[in-house]
């Protein structure tokens, strides 16, 4: 049953987003609203797909996590990185 979104507790939003598929869905409105564009073709409009994110230009799919903070195992200092003089 649909109940109105107005009036939310914390323990309902919380049920909420408990959820793999509300926190995929609020990762990929956090896509939306950093315009996270498609990594083949740059086109910012995407749809879900179970799991993963799909452009609707080029229909290329990429892992829904791709460029999030959920993704930072992927993420590591490249050598010689350091503050940038110039
Ligand atoms: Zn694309």
């Amino acid at each position: 049953m649909l109940k109105v979104m107005k009036g939310l507790t914390d323990v309902e939003f919380e049920r909420l987003y408990s959820t793999e598929e509300a926190c995929i869905e609020a990762l990929l409105m956090a896509r939306r609203e950093a315009l996270m564009a498609c990594p083949s073709c740059g086109h910012d409009r995407n749809y879900l797909c179970g799991r993963r994110v799909g452009c609707t230009r080029c229909n290329r799919r990429w892992s829904v996590t791709a460029g999030t903070v959920m993704s930072g195992q992927n993420s590591h200092l490249r050598p010689g990185s350091g503050p940038c003089i110039s």
